[in-house]
């Protein structure tokens, strides 16, 4: 049987260590060709000695150095820099490249992959955000597939199997509320990164979490979930569902409601974008029913949660309005994770970042490329006052 080889951008994250462990699981279906990170070295030469891929790149150049050597005894070839890991994905035995990569650095690589025709699972949202239209429009142009990986949007797809032609009503986006669901204004203002960083439910990164505090995680979802489903914005609902047992729903035209359910973990919708169609055995813990005793649903409160209100302005203004409110973001969490900026600043950085940044209404990729620069300027010129 042909195994399918799968480039992991991003492999030492929590979403590409968890693709390993798919792929470890399903050794006679899936191969790592291609492993990538930023910086941590010394896990991606772990891996590399584990999963024996074709080709490792590190972001990081100065770290090439130990890389190469740590691998000299073995038929790996070893690239550095960013170029290489947005050239490597067109290599031609990759079957499919997850992007697990976090922010706006996904959106380069991912679009060469697009070109090269191979399917994307699609873990980095933040390049739907920035460029959906675009994405949409080269995946159209390539015949290529993009399979979410994200947790709701996984759930969605799964939810719409089988429904082919069939008109959604609505998408409806289950969110934990995070760590700060029940704290008032008052509180907010003085949480701190580590509260921020402690999430309820689900292990990611440190930047996903944080999004998934000030709530713009979700945000970003209702953005991702308006170009993979092809929705009207009025069409996408969030719902708080604190309990994270149902990962999300579709609303058909004629009532009917199908949801997903499961334990929170994320190796379920990454092994399902790596078998889609079908679905294999997973080891992984099952739902217990008799221990969900209660799911329970709220509004998301857009008053405390100001940057779900952002989000949705932004998806509402279109054009290049989410790909500044992705670079704002970045420099705010990036600054909120060193101290330089409040919980709440965020939102206030994130506004005024929206408001003095020039809007264009149809951009192209080197629009996107000087949105985020120009976005990201204002952003710490603000956070510096
Ligand atoms: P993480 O911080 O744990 O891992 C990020 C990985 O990307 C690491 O391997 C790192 O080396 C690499 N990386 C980071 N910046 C890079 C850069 N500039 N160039 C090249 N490589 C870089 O992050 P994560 O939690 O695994 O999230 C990855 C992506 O998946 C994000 O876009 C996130 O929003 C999305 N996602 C994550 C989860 C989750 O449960 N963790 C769930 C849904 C979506
Ligand atoms: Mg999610």
């Amino acid at each position: 049987m042909i195994k399918k080889q799968i480039a992991i951008l991003g492999s030492t994250g929590s979403i590409g260590t968890q693709a390993l462990q798919v792929i470890e699981e399903h050794p006679d279906k899936y191969e790592a060709y291609i492993l990538t990170a930023n910086n941590r070295v010394e896990e991606l030469i772990a891996q590399a000695r584990k999963f024996m891929p074709e080709a490792v790149v590190i972001a990081n150049e100065s770290k090439y150095p130990r890389l190469k050597e740590a691998l000299a005894d073995l038929p790996i070839k070893v690239y550095a820099g960013e170029e290489a890991l947005c050239q490597i994905v067109a290599e031609k035995p990759v079957d499919m490249v997850l992007t697990a990569m976090v922010g706006y650095a996904g959106l380069k690589p991912t679009i060469n992959a697009i070109r090269a025709r191979k399917t994307i699972a699609l873990a980095n949202k933040e390049t739907l955000v920035v460029a959906g239209e675009l994405i949409n429009d080269l995946a159209r142009m390539n015949r290529t597939s993009i399979l979410p990986v994200d947790s709701e949007h996984s759930a969605v797809f799964q939810c719409l199997a089988g429904e082919n032609g069939n008109a959604i009503e609505k998408v409806i986006l289950t969110a934990s509320g995070g760590p700060f669901r029940t704290f008032t204004h008052e509180q907010l203002k003085t949480v701190t990164k580590e509260q921020a960083l402690h999430h309820p439910n689900w292990e990611m990164g440190a930047k996903i979490t944080i999004d998934s505090a000030s709530m713009m995680n979700k945000g970003f979802e209702v953005i991702e979930a308006k170009w993979l489903f092809g929705v009207r914005p009025d069409q996408i609902e969030v719902v708080v569902h604190p309990q994270s047992v149902i990962h999300s729903m579709v609303q058909f035209e004629d009532g009917a409601v199908k949801a997903q359910l499961g334990m929170p973990d994320m190796r379920l919708p990454i092994q399902y974008a790596f078998s889609y169609p079908d679905r294999l055995h997973a080891s992984f813990p099952r739902l217990d029913f008799t221990k969900c005793t209660e799911l329970t649903f709220e509004q998301p409160d857009t008053t405390r949660f100001r940057n779900l209100a952002l989000a949705y302005e932004a998806l509402h203004r279109s054009g290049n309005m989410p790909c500044i409110v992705n670079a704002a973001n970045e420099v705010c969490v990036a600054a909120f994770l060193h101290d330089r900026i409040s919980f709440l600043g965020m939102s206030d950085v994130i506004e005024k970042t929206m408001e003095r940044v020039s809007f264009i209404s149809k951009p192209t990729y080197e629009d996107y490329v000087a949105t985020d620069a120009e976005a990201r300027r204002v952003a710490e010129s603000v956070i510096n006052g």
